[in-house]
């Protein structure tokens, strides 16, 4: 860890990160058990970071450029779509290859994927970046080891437009077999299994994925304009609660997650067994009719309260969710501060999933207060269309859970309260989807929340997000309303979403020209 650890150690950008691995990190947590406050981390110059303007990106998966053609790709995006800055998978397990009449339809550009895929890095690094981590041997062999950083960037610098590498880290079954060694670093659920997930604080696990940052903006110096980083987790009540975003199993409690938690001087026991009692609560409620069917509650005192009443007996329930919370808050820091150790005037950002905008409890969590000290953009997964059926899907599993007592018509009117929205009734969620306004309302949100930082809010606009053949989807004028809605909503620039392997040129075309417009009216 000495080359990472030196980094730190100079800036000190990531110190709440490199305190936890540090001599130090036993005396400052030892402090924060005693209520002590630990420093808060000093906040990077961010003069130096160099944003552009009117910033445009789009998502590209790998496969993308071999079955489209680098050029032909890149007039897409360029002329149709307006965009200045393309966001290129480097590490990636998630294929989703279209097929014509698959979950995600192929549109009118691209052809049909096989089921052949390994997944990993897009590109060649050099080892000396991963020594002190067994997780080194994730080259992807695919698309005839395609290295996407190589072959594509010198031709979108020549454009005029900025080339991000684009490190996606969600946790995909596939990666236990993909990569060797990885079951080492899985996170341990509360019976004790291995769950397919990577532990953030296991040490291999931090390693890899600082020496990804460090391989590719210290060995594609020259290619490489910007890094965004990404990573679709959560903790272990998140994952209890549910949604489109949880992974398997209640975590984690490995052995360095245990020994923090002692360092904290909170009982991993105690906490297995408040989980488990939640586990068997929602385990019972999702065989319990309930009030809606017309029959009577198995609870005495209903689930919200027996819910409440478990935090109280296990208040290690809490703890134990704020410690994985805190851990993903390190890890992002820690990388932070080593993309701009190595590169202080590149970028460097994350996405924010869109629980963020469903989830009460998540958004408690992520909390923008504490990311802006440690970012220079964020995106947001504001998917209108698509927030729709995502959201419906998250409400049902809040009533299958801690709201088991009302059904998600009673409580809706509620819950739009809680989270500031005004959309459709829970019934009509599927064909309506969310309006423009969820997409203002999470945009001032983000602004505001990071308000005097300098960070860039960029919101994603929603094109061909997948949805159900039955659900709405996505129209050129909803493109076009969706992209002046962000920037009426104070955005600093937009990410074209979800992937443009995904969309149909014609909503291209309409975020396009709704963007030359914008930028020519502001013009100053
Ligand atoms: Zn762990």
């Amino acid at each position: 860890m000495k080359h990472s650890n030196d980094r730190r150690d100079i800036l000190g950008f990531s110190l709440l990160g490199a305190l936890t691995q540090g001599a130090l990190s036993q005396n400052v947590s030892r402090l924060q058990a005693q209520g002590v406050q630990r420093p808060a981390a000093p906040v990077p110059d961010r003069a130096v970071t160099r944003n552009r303007r009117n910033f445009v990106a789009i998502q590209v998966k790998p496969f993308a450029w071999k079955d489209e053609g680098i050029d032909r790709l890149l007039d897409n995006i360029q002329n149709k779509g307006a965009v200045n800055t393309v966001w290129a998978y480097t590490y990636d397990y998630s294929e989703e290859h279209m097929t014509r009449n698959g979950t995600i339809p192929l549109p009118d550009h691209g052809i049909p994927g096989g089921s052949q895929f390994v997944g990993g890095a897009f590109y060649d690094y050099d080892p000396k970046y991963f020594q002190n981590t067994i997780l080194r041997d994730f080259r992807s062999p695919d698309y005839g080891n395609f290295n996407v950083i190589a072959e594509v960037a010198p031709k979108v610098k020549a454009r005029g437009m900025d080339f991000f590498a684009w490190d996606y880290n969600n946790a995909f079954p596939i990666m236990m077999q993909s990569i060797p060694n990885f079951i080492e670093v899985a996170e341990i659920d509360i019976y004790g299994r291995r769950t397919t997930s990577p532990c953030f604080n296991h040490p291999d696990y931090r390693a890899h994925l600082t020496g990804k940052v460090e391989s590719v903006l210290e060995g594609y110096a020259g290619l490489v304009d910007g890094f965004a980083w990404g990573c679709e987790r959560m903790g272990p009540l998140g994952n209890l609660i549910g949604g489109g975003w949880s992974t398997r199993g209640l975590c984690c409690f490995c052995r360095f997650c245990v020994a923090k938690g002692q360092e904290r001087g909170v009982s991993a026991d105690r906490a297995r067994m408040g989980y488990r009692k939640l586990d068997a609560l929602f385990g019972a409620s999702s065989t319990d009719q309930g009030p809606a069917q017309g029959s009577a509650q198995r609870l005495a005192d209903g689930y919200f309260v027996t819910f409440w009443r478990t935090l109280l007996e296990y208040p290690e329930i809490l703890a134990w969710e704020s410690l994985w919370t805190d851990s993903y808050h390190e890890v992002r820091s820690e990388l932070y501060g080593t993309g701009k150790t190595i590169a202080p005037e590149k970028p460097f950002g994350f996405h924010i999933m869109q629980n963020m905008t469903f989830s009460p409890f998540y958004r408690a969590e992520e909390d923008y207060a504490r990311t802006k000290d440690y970012c220079d953009f964020l995106k947001l997964a504001t998917y209108n269309n698509a927030a729709g059926p995502r959201l419906a899907t998250f409400l049902d599993r809040l009533h299958e859970t801690v709201f088991r007592d009302a059904t998600p018509e009673e409580f809706q009117p509620f819950f739009y309260d809680v989270m500031g929205y005004r959309e459709a009734p829970y019934a009509q969620l599927h064909t309506t989807g969310l309006s423009v306004e969820y997409l203002k309302e999470e945009t001032r949100r983000a602004l505001e929340g990071v308000r005097g930082s300098n960070v860039q809010i960029y919101p994603g606009i929603d094109i061909d997000v997948p949805t159900k053949r039955t659900d709405k989807r996505t129209t050129p004028d909803d493109v076009r309303r969706s992209v002046h809605a962000a920037f009426e909503a104070g955005a600093n620039g937009v990410v074209l979403s979800r992937e443009y392997v995904e969309m149909w040129l014609a909503n291209l075309t309409a975020a396009g020209d709704a963007l030359r417009e914008i930028f020519a009216n502001t013009k100053s």
